[in-house]
């Protein structure tokens, strides 16, 4: 069984659509797979349908954007029930806060770089949400570097001048609230040092006081060291361990099935689905 919890589409920052997904997904000769757009079900329906014609099992899930203090912190929500209330809330207020911060940052590179709002307005198209890579899009239509990952590396990364934060909930909440939708949070690339700051162990107790299921340990953002660290953390508090690609089409060299997650993990994921 070849099982990857963790994709984007179009409707956040992947390039391709909901479907295209689900088709590169069998391609990659998964078995199941997750579509976890940041901070949007958008693309569930769309997904659900491809994967059910190609004889591949879905999994909705949701990358939440959460923080804790300043730490920004990205929070997988599978199986959430998408009409809860509450987490729809935190979830159109993190959209919303997006696009100032996306306009924010829009008007300080433009000082540098000649771009415009409606640069990225074209590049995020339909998307749901709104991030860095559509603004590292448009200043690549514009000539001003030739790839995404060029962009990150030179102004959009966390520490750039030209970096604004967006508003998110607090993590634990985001956590609590996932729960309440009947959703099984797991902590997604929790070691990735090298996108900023990430957070102490004590951090990961809490977290799993407030029912955090489990940690995305197998990620290629993380080093051996990140690894041992995490599956230490994972036995010590009773969390399910993932691998997961975190596939975002052409944007980013990430593949499909890199990292996988083992069955008897996505059993005891699925098991606590309420
Ligand atoms: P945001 O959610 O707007 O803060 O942007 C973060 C997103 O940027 C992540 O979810 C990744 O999809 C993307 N990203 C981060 N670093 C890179 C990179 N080096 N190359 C391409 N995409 C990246
Ligand atoms: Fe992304
Ligand atoms: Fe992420
Ligand atoms: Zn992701």
């Amino acid at each position: 069984m070849r099982i990857d919890l963790h994709t984007h589409s179009n409707v956040s920052d992947g390039t391709g659509t909901p479907a295209q997904v689900m088709r590169d997904a069998a391609a990659a000769g998964l078995d199941v797979v997750a579509l976890t757009d940041h901070d949007s079900v958008d693309g569930w329906e769309e997904a659900a349908a491809e994967a059910a014609r190609l004889g591949l099992r879905f999994v909705p899930g949701i990358e939440v954007s959460a923080k804790d203090r300043w730490v920004s912190i990205h929070m997988l929500a599978y199986w959430p029930r998408p009409d809860d209330a509450a987490l729809a809330e935190i979830l159109a207020l993190t959209r919303e806060a997006r696009v100032g911060r996306a306009q924010s940052m829009v008007e300080r590179i433009a000082v540098e770089y000649p771009l415009e709002w409606e640069d990225v307005v074209r590049q995020s198209g339909e998307a749901a949400t709104v991030g860095r890579p559509h603004i590292a899009d448009a200043l690549v239509e514009r000539g001003h570097f030739a790839t995404r990952g060029e962009v990150f590396d030179a102004i959009l990364h966390n520490r750039s001048p030209f970096y604004v934060h967006h508003h998110a909930p607090d993590v634990h909440d985001a956590v609590r609230a996932i729960r309440a939708a009947g959703g099984v949070p797991v902590f997604a690339h929790p070691g990735a040092h090298a996108r900023g700051r990430v957070v102490p162990d004590a951090v990961i107790a809490s977290l799993a006081e407030a029912g955090l299921a489990g940690l995305e340990v197998d990620h290629r953002d993380h080093d051996e060291e990140a690894r041992a660290r995490l599956a230490g953390l994972a036995a010590r508090y009773g969390l399910v361990q993932t691998g997961s690609s975190d596939y975002h089409g052409t944007g980013k060299l990430n593949l499909l099935g890199e990292n996988l997650t083992t069955v008897e993990a996505f059993e005891a994921l699925e098991a606590q689905r309420t």
